[in-house]
Parts: C-alpha cells; structure tokens; sequence
C-alpha cells in the first residue's frame, strides 16, 4: 500500500518512518522496516498499526543505518498478520522485498520455487519475488557496479500484474532499486540523499525534487551514482524532473 526507500546521510530508520507516517492516511493493516548494515539486512515487521511497529523498534532496536525501506500492507494474498508483513527476505537473506499490488502468476513461480525445495515463509504473493532476485544475483555479472539494478530487471520481465517493487541487497548498502508496472512509483533528489516512494508524501518531509517514474521502468538510487532509470528492456530513460507543489500541512 505505501513504500518508502532512502540513501542518504541521515539515520535511515528516522526518514523511513516519518515517510510511513504520512502515507498513513492510504490505509494500511502492517507496516515493516528495513536497513541494510555491516551485519547484512535487517527487518523488523508487525501486524496492526505503526505505532505497534514503533514498540517493536523500541524493544528491539536496529543497528544504525544509512539505507532501507519501509512498507504499509493492504493485504491482498495471505492475512493481515506479523509473517505476512512486508519486508520479505530471501531464501538465503540476502534480498529484501516491499510490494504494493498483485503477482498475478505468483501461484506458478512459488511451484517452481517450492520443486527446488525453497520453502516460502509467508502466504503472500509478495515472497517469490525476493527468492527470484536472490537466484537472479547468482546469474549476473557481478563486476559490473549494476548488478543488482540487473537481477531486477530480469525479474520483472517474468512477473505479471500490478507491481511497485523496492529491493535491496545485503552485499550492496548503497543502492536500493525501485521498479512498477500498473502501479505507481517516484524519486525524490535531495542534498546528497535519494529517495523511492509510493507516492511524494513518502518524501515530502525532505526534498520537493522529484523524478517521475514510467510505465515498466526500473530506478536505481545509489549514494554515489544518484537517480538512474531504465526500461524494463534494459534502454536508458532520460530523467523527468519536476518540483512538487504541495501544501505541506502534516
Ligand atoms: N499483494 C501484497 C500482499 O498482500 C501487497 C499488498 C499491498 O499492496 O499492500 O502482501
């Protein structure tokens, strides 16, 4: 339902979470977080309410970071419940997945999953997409510094139905990819610090720059590198920048 990413220099847990906040008004019946650090990435997901999210970062608080993403479900495929929550992690940990809208074919590529023996650990339609990125990764060329951006792309082109995806990697803790087909997603440039979401109101708290994403592209936003967007078929996108002009009343 909403979707916020981030890099940049600030605590990345802080930005997430106000960007959750104001996209609270969509409503939503999870929300979960993640960062990506020395110690690979972590989560922290709960049914209910943010504030229900704000305890457990209270209890069990992440270690600092600079990256991650966060997510309000609206659940569609599987309750609305703590292992349903979105981030999903991969099979081996690596890949983190937030999603808004429906896998169509989810069903077919958890089989082919499942005939490997990978086991799912949600009943969403969300979970299939961090274990193909994983196996995705393995395929790519790894020197190249797009690899991940590249994992995705390949991904995408076997996913139907309406996606807004954002991913990370834990061998990479700077770059965090978005990608949407029927479904919407932005970027937000600010002073040295990206941003993905759902909608502006994920960002509007920190810049009022914002790039708008098309029909079937893939945006990378990378500390050093920034905003990069290309076609699901690989061809490079010209940036299309705009500023927002938005009462900011919350
Ligand atoms: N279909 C996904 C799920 O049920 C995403 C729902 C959403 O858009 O929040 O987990």
């Amino acid at each position: 339902c909403g979707i916020v990413g981030y890099v940049g220099p600030q605590q990345a847990q802080d930005v997430i979470m106000e960007g959750l906040r104001r996209l609270e008004y969509r409503g939503y019946d999870s929300a979960g977080i993640a960062v990506l650090t020395d110690e690979g990435l972590q989560t922290r997901k709960r049914a209910g309410k943010l504030e229900n999210l704000r305890k457990l970062l209270d209890e069990r608080p992440l270690p600092e970071s600079t990256a991650g993403m966060g997510h309000t479900r609206w659940a569609t495929h599987g309750a609305p419940n703590d292992r349903n929550a979105h981030p999903h992690v991969s099979y081996i940990g690596n890949v983190g997945v937030v999603h808004n809208g429906i896998i169509e074919n989810f069903a077919e590529l958890r089989a082919q999953l499942e005939s490997r023996g990978i086991e799912m650990s949600s009943d969403t339609d969300t979970e299939v997409v961090a274990h193909m990125v994983e196996d995705a990764v393995q395929d790519v060329d790894r020197s190249r510094p797009d690899w991940l951006r590249e994992a995705v792309r390949i991904v995408c082109n076997q996913l139907e139905g309406a996606f807004t995806l954002v991913i990370t990697h834990a061998d990479d803790k700077d770059t965090i990819i978005g990608a949407r087909r029927n479904s919407p997603l932005v970027a937000g440039l600010g002073d040295g610090e990206y941003f993905l979401g759902s909608d502006v109101a994920a960002f509007i708290a920190f810049t009022r720059e914002a790039v708008e994403l098309g029909q079937d592209q893939i945006c990378e936003i990378n500390r050093e590198r920034g905003i990069t967007v290309i076609g699901f078929d690989g061809k490079p996108v010209e940036l299309t920048r705009y500023t927002i002009d938005w009462d900011d009343e919350a």
